[in-house]
């Protein structure tokens, strides 16, 4: 058998397999994931699910009849051990060989592990599958008490959902704001105090030096500064570590992530990666990106099967944009933030329903809309147009995103 391998059954993976049916590919196409369920969304896992708002079928990236009527043989809780690139196959574990005309890896990442001691104790977790949050959701228990360490958008979700569950929630960080690899200042400020207000406990520039447990149980996290803090549960949030392994014992180039050209193409012409496992250069910038959302899993599979099916090497640009829900906090970002050096707010902060606009030397990086929908839309439009929007014309009063966007867009030369 030969035709499409693809490792890896996420947002990535899977969406290669739909849009080369689609693209109308009429090869084999091999879908191979170590995970036992059916592919699955996770942004839910933080989210709906775990606050019980949605049953484990609802996650379903494709009914399961979905595959085999696609011709799309897929393969779960299967891992995929090495990769012989000369003889374009790969061997899976269990010894069965496939053979690829070009493999896509889509492995994804990992949680990364708090290194302390005691962090193998029972009721630490982290929170990355379907299974994580299956034990988690029945962690959920009012009255109990949760230590979150790690104030990013995966901490913070989780402790939205339990303080509705009505648990004593604290959040251990150890930079000096929240979801500080993200956001802007204002936003950082805006969810710590928002958070706070909620009832959790927010603890910056504090780091966990031991998790204590009691009979094998996790009892109490110990800070740096001397103070603990009594959890029987422990969620831990610290960010992710892609899944290079494959790649590397084939000998392909990882830096943080399987490095790619801006087609997502590895070294080898026969490999492609994409999404959470691959890092590529920044059709803006370009500095190499490594980007884990559910947009950059979804643009990239579409690009590598469109250049699979009809040849095409067209560069991946597309606009990057995210979301968390925390509460009844709804922050979608549009482009990326970091490096900002000014911004400009518009909205009503105190109303919970304002957007940030981040500026680098005047041009506009991205926004940061909470509660506004319709801003990051209109902002969406804006970055992936390249309209030039000036920090003085977001302070105009009259400032309105949508107008401005459909203005520009018919006044820009065609
Ligand atoms: C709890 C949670 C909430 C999130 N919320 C949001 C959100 O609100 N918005 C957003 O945009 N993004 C969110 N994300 C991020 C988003 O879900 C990821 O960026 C996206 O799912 C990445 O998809 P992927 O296919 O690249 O990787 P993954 O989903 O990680 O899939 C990779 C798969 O490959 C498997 N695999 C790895 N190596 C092998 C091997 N050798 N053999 C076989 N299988 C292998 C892995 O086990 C995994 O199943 C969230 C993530 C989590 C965990």
């Amino acid at each position: 058998m030969s035709g499409i391998v693809i490792i890896g059954t996420g947002e990535a993976g899977v969406g290669t397999a739909v849009a080369l049916r689609t693209k109308g590919y009429q090869g084999d196409i091999t879908l191979v994931g170590d995970e036992p369920h059916l592919p699955y969304r996770r942004p839910p896992l933080s989210k709906e699910f775990l606050k019980g708002d949605a049953l484990p079928e609802t996650l379903m990236l494709r009914p399961d009849a979905f595959f085999a009527s696609s011709r799309i043989d897929l393969r779960t809780g299967v891992h995929a051990h090495s990769i012989d690139r000369p003889g374009k196959k790969v061997r899976l574990d269990g010894g069965e060989t496939l053979s690829y005309e070009h493999l896509v890896l889509a492995t994804g990442a990992r949680n990364n592990v708090l290194s302390v001691p005691g962090h193998d104790l029972d009721g630490v977790f982290g929170l990355r599958t379907l299974d994580d949050a299956s034990r988690l959701r029945a962690r959920l228990i009012e009255g109990q008490s949760i230590a979150i360490v790690g104030a990013g958008f995966i901490g913070l979700e989780m402790a939205a959902a339990a303080r509705s569950a009505g648990m004593q929630v604290h959040v251990i960080e150890a930079a000096g704001r929240v979801m500080g690899r993200a956001v802007s200042t204002e936003i950082s400020t805006f969810f710590a105090e928002a958070h706070a207000a909620a009832g959790t406990q927010i603890l910056l520039g504090t780091q966990v030096t031991a998790l204590r447990g009691n009979q094998g149980k996790v009892a109490e996290v110990v800070l740096s500064d001397g103070r603990f803090i009594p959890a029987t549960t422990v969620l831990v949030g610290i960010g992710v570590t892609p899944n290079v392994d494959l790649a590397e014992a084939a000998g392909l180039v990882v830096a943080n992530g399987i490095v790619v050209d801006a087609c997502l193409l590895t070294a080898d012409p026969a490999i492609s990666a994409i999404g959470d496992c691959a890092r590529f250069p920044s059709a803006h910038t370009g500095d190499l990106l490594r980007v884990e959302s559910v947009q950059n899993a979804n643009d990239q599979s579409k690009l590598v099967a469109n250049r699979v099916v009809t040849g095409e090497t067209a560069p991946y640009q597309s606009l990057p944009w995210f979301w968390s829900y925390q509460g009844p906090l709804r922050l979608q970002i549009a482009g990326i933030t970091t490096g900002y050096d000014s911004t400009v707010v518009t909205g009503d902060r105190a109303a919970g329903a304002f957007s940030v606009y981040c500026f680098r030397h005047g041009r506009l990086l991205g926004v940061e809309s909470v509660n506004k929908p319709a801003d990051h839309v209109a902002a969406r439009r804006i970055l992936e147009r390249g309209l030039l929007l000036s920090p003085d014309e977001v302070s105009r009063a009259d400032f309105d995103p949508k107008a401005f966007a459909l203005g520009a867009e018919a006044s820009a030369p065609r």
